[in-house]
């Protein structure tokens, strides 16, 4: 395979190239790295959920959900996140890149049109490869485009797909407007909420919630517990025959191991902490303000602090520089991010101190002004 050594210097001569960094325990870097949202990842209820769940139904789930790997646990996750996010019903997948795959390989058929935004997550772009209907790809949150392609479709059956708070620039999706143009074209609306559960809408119910879809029969949500819900494993939020579709057909769902005991008590515990103590919803998009100020950024709309330096190699200096001075960031390059937007991705946590926002502030300060442009 000597052409892999090709590619590889083709990779670094781009300043693409990536290396796996293994985090060390107890590192005491101030983490805007992580996409642990709420800080729940160690909060004691949350670690203790997944021992419980551990202890009782054992390390793995032992099978597909359709033989063995259905514990009454990950019942009892599909209907509580359901009910929070006010969907008919949940369905819980070993990732929220299989709940993805799910929902786009079997709602859409090859009588059937897929509109995806040019900003879709990867996972929900995969989906629409698997998928068998025709792709279009329309820009970043251009509802017109959107409108007049299920307007002059000759398809019977259309979905639009959209995160609603995207991954790598922090804005949102027009999802009322979406959602009239979807309705308007008896056409299907899925929403990946990965990063919106847990930090938008009232007390985190997500942006569907806060823009009052919940619950709309033509709107499919899919979502990743190992966000904000500090675990790990993905969920679509849905209809109940929509529901009963996935579980049929969805092969992400029934040649997949089901979701591990410990990742579901978690996921659970942490609901419940999301629950009892609302108030982290708003205080993770508080801190985003306060580090967003920091970096001298526009304030985001969600956890996601974006710094566009431009090179990958600028951006991957002053991530190191960051880290050299005790502050863990997120370097994206592409091809997650569009050539020369390479950047600092730096997330909020709900439970970020004023002392370590001091710490930041005097390593932003030297690391955007002193990384050469
Ligand atoms: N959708 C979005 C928008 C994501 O950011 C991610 C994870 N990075 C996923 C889906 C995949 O979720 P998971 O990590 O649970 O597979």
């Amino acid at each position: 395979m000597d052409w892999l050594a090709d590619w590889g210097r083709e990779r670094a001569a781009a300043g693409l190239q990536r290396e796996l960094t293994p985090r060390a325990a107890g590192d005491p870097a101030i983490d805007l790295a992580s996409n642990d949202y709420l800080g729940l990842t160690r909060h004691p209820a949350v670690l203790d959920g997944a021992i419980a769940a551990l202890r009782r139904w054992g390390a793995g789930s032992t099978g597909s959900r359709l033989v063995t790997g259905t514990t009454a646990e990950h019942e009892l996750l599909e209907v509580e996140l359901a009910e929070f996010t006010g969907a008919e019903s949940g369905l819980v997948f070993a990732s929220g890149y299989a709940a993805n795959l799910a929902v786009l390989t079997t709602l859409a058929g090859p009588d059937t049109l897929i509109v995806s935004d040019a900003a879709s997550h990867a996972s929900l772009v995969d989906g629409c490869r698997l998928a068998r209907g025709r792709v279009a790809v329309v820009p970043h949150a251009d509802v017109d485009a959107v409108a007049a392609l299920l307007r002059d479709r000759a398809e019977p059956r259309a979905l639009v797909v959209t995160d609603s708070v995207f991954s790598a620039d922090g804005d949102l999706a027009p999802l009322a407007d979406l959602h009239r143009v979807v309705r308007a074209n008896r056409a299907v609306l899925v929403v990946d909420e990965a990063h919106a559960i847990g930090v938008r809408g009232t007390g985190g119910r997500g942006l569907v919630h806060e823009t009052g879809l919940a619950g709309e029969p033509d709107v499919v949500i899919t979502a990743t517990l190992s966000k904000a819900l500090a675990a790990q494993g993905g969920v679509v939020l849905a209809a109940d025959r929509v529901r009963n579709h996935l579980v049929n057909t969805a092969r992400s769902f029934i040649f997949d191991t089901g979701l591990a005991p410990a990742a579901v008590g978690a996921a659970r515990a942490a609901l419940r902490v999301l629950r009892a103590e609302p108030e982290r919803a708003g205080a993770v998009l508080d801190r985003a303000g306060d580090l967003a100020r920091l970096a001298g950024v526009a304030a985001p709309p969600s956890a996601v602090v974006s710094v566009v330096l431009g090179d990958p190699e600028r951006a991957v200096a002053a991530a190191a520089a960051c880290r050299a001075a005790g502050v863990s960031v997120g370097c994206f390059r592409p091809p997650s991010v569009p050539p020369g937007t390479s950047r600092l991705r730096l997330t909020a946590r709900a439970n970020l101190t004023a002392a370590e926002l001091d710490t930041i502030e005097q390593v932003l300060r030297t690391v955007l002004v002193e990384v050469p442009a």
